[in-house]
C-alpha cells in the first residue's frame, strides 16, 4: 500500500522510522509549522512508547521480556490490552490470526533472511504455540510450556489508532497517517474530496492495482511481498499459518482490510491473508466483524467485498 500525501500541497509531511517500519504523518499544510512539528513529535513519542511495550525483538521490549524472562509473567497494561484484543480476534478468525506463533516466527527468522528450518524444529516450535498456554487475567499475562507472544500482526494498527486519536484530540481538522502501511484518514479536506489510498501491486510494488476512496477510517494490508527471503527459488514470507507452521500458502498475494477500527483492520488483514479467498469471503459473509476487503490472488485476480466495490477504482492499465 502506498500513502502519498501529495494532494496539491494540501499537507505538511513528517516521516520517520519507528516500530521497525516507516511512519508517515500528513498534517494540514496551513497549520502553524511549530504546532505541526510538535504534534508529529508527540506521535513519535507515542510510537516509541508502544514499541517499548510490544516489541518482541528489542531486548528491552515488554513482550521480549515476557517471552524470555524466567517468570514468563507481565503486569504491563498495554500488553494486557493487546492480548485481550488479540485473543478475541483469534477466536473470531478461528486461529487464522494467532498472536501465540512467536516460537515459529523466531525460528523462521524471516527478517534475518532464514534459512528454512528443519521439520523437527518446526514441529517443536508448533508444540509451543497455542492460546491454551497463555493465561491473561486481572493481574497480568502469564505464559506456560515455552509459549511466546508476537504482536507484529496487530501492533502497527493499534499505533495508528493511538496516533490518530492524539492528532484529532489536538484539534487537527484532517490528515493522514501511515504506520508501515497501516493507514488512517480523518476529517474533511479543504477541497472536499475523499482520501485516495493506493493498494500496492504485489507483482510490482512500485505500482498499484487501484485505489480505495474513503472519507474516514483505516486500511491495512498484509502481503507476501512485505518481508521475505528466498531459498532455492522459493519465497518464504513473514505470515505464518499456525495450522502448518509454514508461511501461509493460501493462494493470496495480499489482503487489504478497510474498517473503522484500525487495530482490527491490522489483525484482520493478517487473518484474511492466512484464510485465502474462499474462507475470507465466507468469514465476511458471516458478518462477525465489520469490515470490507480487497484481495489480490496469486493469479492476479482482484477480489472485493460488496461494500467496497463502488469505492474502488482500478488503476488504469491494471489487468483484471
Ligand atoms: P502483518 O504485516 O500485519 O500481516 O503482520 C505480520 C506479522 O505478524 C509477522 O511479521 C509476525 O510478526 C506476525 N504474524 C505472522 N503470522 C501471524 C499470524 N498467523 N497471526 C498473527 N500474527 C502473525
Ligand atoms: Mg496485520
Amino acid at each position: 500500500m502506498t500513502v502519498s500525501c501529495t494532494g496539491n500541497g494540501m499537507y505538511r509531511n513528517y516521516r520517520y522510522f519507528a516500530m521497525d517500519t516507516v511512519v508517515t504523518i500528513c498534517l494540514p499544510a496551513d497549520m502553524d509549522e511549530k504546532q505541526a512539528s510538535a504534534a508529529a513529535d508527540r506521535c513519535s513519542r507515542i510510537l516509541s512508547d508502544i514499541e517499548m511495550h510490544l516489541s518482541s525483538k528489542n531486548e528491552n521490549g515488554g513482550v521480549y521480556i515476557l517471552n524470555h524472562s524466567e517468570e514468563h509473567f507481565s503486569a504491563d497494561d498495554v500488553i494486557a490490552e493487546i492480548t485481550a484484543k488479540s485473543e478475541s480476534i483469534r477466536v473470531l478468525t478461528d486461529g487464522a490470526f494467532d498472536y501465540t506463533l512467536s516460537p515459529l516466527i523466531e525460528l523462521w527468522n524471516v527478517t534475518g533472511g532464514g534459512p528454512v528450518p528443519a521439520q523437527s524444529d518446526i514441529s517443536d516450535a508448533l508444540s509451543r504455540t497455542g492460546a491454551d498456554k497463555v493465561r491473561a487475567g486481572e493481574n497480568g499475562v502469564e505464559l506456560y510450556d515455552g509459549a511466546g507472544l508476537d504482536f507484529g500482526g496487530i501492533g502497527k494498527g493499534y499505533a495508528a489508532v493511538l496516533i490518530t486519536e492524539e492528532l484529532k484530540s489536538s484539534g487537527i481538522p484532517y490528515g493522514m497517517v501511515s504506520v508501515g502501511g497501516n493507514i488512517s484518514v480523518w476529517g474533511e479536506k479543504p477541497d472536499g474530496t475523499e482520501y485516495k489510498i493506493g493498494i500496492k501491486d504485489p507483482e510490482n510494488t512500485d505500482s498499484v492495482i487501484g485505489y480505495v476512496y474513503l472519507d474516514a477510517g483505516f486500511v491495512s494490508v498484509s502481503g507476501d511481498y512485505e518481508r521475505f527471503f528466498e531459498e532455492n527459488g522459493k519465497r518464504y514470507h513473514h505470515i505464518i499459518d499456525g495450522s502448518t507452521g509454514y508461511p501461509a500458502e493460501s493462494g493470496l498475494h495480499s489482503a487489504a482490510v478497510i474498517s473503522s477500527d484500525g487495530t482490527e483492520a491490522d489483525a484482520l488483514s493478517t487473518a484474511l491473508f492466512v484464510m485465502g479467498e474462499e474462507k475470507a469471503l465466507e468469514f465476511y459473509r458471516l458478518g462477525k466483524a465489520d469490515f470490507e476487503a480487497v484481495l489480490v490472488a496469486d493469479d492476479g485476480r482482484i477480489i472485493m467485498t460488496d461494500g467496497i466495490k463502488d469505492k474502488f477504482e482500478f488503476y488504469e492499465g491494471a489487468v483484471n
